[in-house]
């Protein structure tokens, strides 16, 4: 690995990896925006005797591990970048216990000093976020949001003033900004609008979203041309909605074929509540669990009939087929002989192909002018 893997701040010196770990990484776990806020942070916690530190959709716990010394709290949707923190503070020789961590629909209690927020990829998540931790403000809470320019928008600028008050933007640097914010005391804060719910054509189904939640507002129509093929057999009894998002596919798969037993699987808590919601709709006599977990790195070799997956395509903010090429890996070795992977996927993105290295048969079971859907065997 080339890759630099040491994080120098005013904090100190950390190993820090992404996760899950690649062979020839060649990202780095943290970016500009990291150590442009650690060090702003720095003389500012200094001031405070024991400062009371939140940290909000840290990556791979950069943040958290620099930090540590204040015992922060650190709250994120990312069943991974939780992984990655408590990875990378024994990697470091860090007590597990120095970061107190909570997902993103469980935030800590108390009121803090200091919330250091990542910018989040989109505005809604950013909103529910801001919502959520309403009660934790104090009149002097400094609010410290870190981005790098290009996802820091006017909209991102606009909801920090409306759901914490007046805000000031710091310099660029390599990239990066910092938006302060201080808390308006006579804020009026609005009810949070999260999670959404649309009705999904043609049933009777109410589809809940949480915030974070993969197309919350509506149908993607590339689910919508997965539900029109899926397989229905008795066969299948034990099946994995493999990056299950708000559970849409095993769902309506659960429907047709109510013999089998369906594990949910994502790495957003966000995403898991939603489809733990939507699988309410059902009769009781349905069977399901929702998993937080990266991908089938939890699953037994030859335990499964059939695992349904429209896969991601982009890990945080970097965009790429890395996490597909190891979800299907990971499906061979979990199918049972004679299991079988269904994949939706944009035609551009070559699945075939890839599929074909690790599977003995590959057809193609539904095309249209953007999408295919593929059966590996
Ligand atoms: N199945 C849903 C659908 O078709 O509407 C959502 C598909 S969305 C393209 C991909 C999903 O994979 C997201 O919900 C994302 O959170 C999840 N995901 C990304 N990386 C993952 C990982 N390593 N393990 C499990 N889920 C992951």
């Amino acid at each position: 690995m080339n890759t630099d893997t040491y994080l120098h701040v005013a904090q100190g010196e950390f190993q820090l990896l992404r996760f899950p770990v690649e062979k020839s990484e060649k990202l780095r776990a943290w970016d500009a925006a990291d150590e442009y806020l650690l060090n702003d942070v720095a003389p500012k916690i200094a001031l405070l005797t024991q400062a009371q530190v939140l940290i909000v959709n840290d990556s791979f716990g950069a943040l958290a591990l620099a930090l540590h010394a204040f015992k922060p709290c650190s709250v994120s949707d990312s069943f991974i970048s939780q992984q990655a923190t408590e990875k990378n503070l024994a990697l470091n020789q860090l007590d597990k216990e120095s970061v107190s961590l909570f997902d993103s629909l469980n935030y800590p209690r108390e009121k803090f000093d200091f919330i250091l927020i990542k910018a989040p990829k989109t505005l809604a998540f950013l909103e529910d976020i801001l919502l959520r931790l309403q009660s934790l403000l104090k009149p002097d809470t400094q609010v410290i949001m870190a981005g790098m320019v290009k996802n820091m928008s006017p909209a991102v600028w606009q909801t920090l003033e409306r759901l914490v008050g007046k805000t000031t933007p710091s310099k660029a640097v390599k990239k990066a900004r910092l938006i302060y914010a201080s808390p308006d005391t006579n804020r009026s804060i609005a009810d949070n609008p999260y999670p959404v719910v649309y009705p999904l054509e043609n049933t009777q189904y109410q589809i809940c979203n949480h915030a974070n939640v993969f197309s919350r507002q509506r149908l993607d129509i590339g689910t919508r041309f997965f539900l029109e093929h899926l397989p229905q057999d008795n066969k299948y009894q034990q099946v994995v909605d493999l990056g299950c998002g708000n559970g849409l596919v095993g769902l309506i798969f659960a429907a047709q074929n109510p013999q089998a037993k369906i594990d949910f699987i994502d790495e957003s808590f966000m995403a898991l509540a939603s489809a733990e919601q939507n699988f309410k709709q059902l009769a009781s006599e349905h069977r399901a669990r929702f998993i937080a977990a990266d991908a089938l790195s939890d699953f037994s070799a030859d335990s499964v009939d059939l695992i349904l997956c429209n896969p991601p395509f982009h890990q945080q903010n970097t965009i790429g087929s890395h996490i597909a090429m190891r979800m299907f890996k990971q499906a061979k070795q979990v199918l049972r002989t004679g299991g079988e992977l269904w994949v939706i996927g944009n035609r551009h993105l070559g699945y075939q192909a890839s599929l074909k290295k690790y599977f003995a048969k590959v057809e193609l079971v539904a095309s249209n002018a953007k999408f295919i859907v593929i059966k590996a065997t």
